[in-house]
């Protein structure tokens, strides 16, 4: 069975997307620190007689993403989920480098660090799925959010890139982006703020974790072949 690699995926989108792909693929998901919440998601996968394994591993760090890529090496990893990010909003003349670095880090550096360790292997084999999470904030800017918008908006433009780069050896790279999903990340933000972002949804509501999930096991499958450079926007219609 081929390995999927999913990043944050003990929690929200990434539980999901680990679930979706845990029928088709041996998955290894990180995680930052929730050991309980890993757990949880190994034993609901094991429990439908699915294959996950949970690995602590720290994005922002290049001595921990090294650990976990050294076990990886031995793995036919054929698809890889870049899907952790972490807000910390404030406005940017409030916004101090700490602040600025930890979302980068997460998302954008955290996204380098994994694709470039997985991509080798990937292209000896002429097989792999590369499909990142971005977010609409990164497309169309968020008020509060230069630090996000800026690696959302930067993922978009490294999926383009990698796809020119990689499509000859078979290896295709999309970007997913979704608008208001109802996970941790948006439930801890006020409710006023949550209220005014729904609104402004053609589908009126927010979206599942599945809805998300669905697309991703798409862009997984051989069903979507022809498709790479792609950003797909998983929003409710938000960002037509
Ligand atoms: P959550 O906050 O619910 O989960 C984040 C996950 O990332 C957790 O598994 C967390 O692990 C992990 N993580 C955080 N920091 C690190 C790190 N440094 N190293 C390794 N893992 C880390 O996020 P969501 O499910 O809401 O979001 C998933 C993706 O979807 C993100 O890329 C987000 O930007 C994107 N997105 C979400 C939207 C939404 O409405 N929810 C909207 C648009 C985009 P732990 O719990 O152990 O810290």
């Amino acid at each position: 069975m081929d390995t999927a690699v999913v990043t944050g995926g003990s929690r929200g989108i990434g539980r999901a997307i680990v679930e979706a792909l845990a029928s088709e693929y041996r998955v290894l998901f990180l995680y930052r620190c929730r050991d309980d919440a890993a757990a949880e998601v190994v034993g609901a996968v094991t429990a439908r007689g699915g294959q996950a394994v949970a690995r602590r591993c720290d994005l922002t760090d290049a001595a921990s993403v090294a650990e976990v890529l050294r076990e990886l090496d031995a793995e036919p990893v054929t698809v890889l989920v870049n899907n952790a990010a972490v807000l910390r909003d404030g406005h940017l003349l409030l916004m101090g480098e700490d602040n600025w670095r930890v979302v980068v880090e997460t998302a954008l550096t955290g996204t380098y660090r994994m694709t470039r360790g997985c991509l080798r292997g990937m292209l000896e084999r002429r097989c792999g799925r590369i499909i990142n999470i971005g977010s609409l904030s990164g497309v169309l800017g968020q008020a509060g959010q230069t630090n996000y918008a800026a690696a959302k908006g930067g993922l978009v433009a490294f999926t383009r890139a990698l796809a020119r780069e990689v499509g000859r050896w078979g290896v295709t790279a999309n970007v997913v982006i979704p608008g208001w999903i109802d996970t941790d990340l948006v439930r801890a933000l006020p409710e006023k703020r949550r209220r005014e972002a729904m609104a402004e949804v053609p589908l009126g509501r927010l979206g599942r974790a599945e809805e998300v999930a669905a697309v991703v096991r798409f862009l997984a499958s051989p069903a979507s072949s022809y498709i790479t450079g792609a950003a797909i926007r998983v929003d409710g219609g938000i960002g037509a």
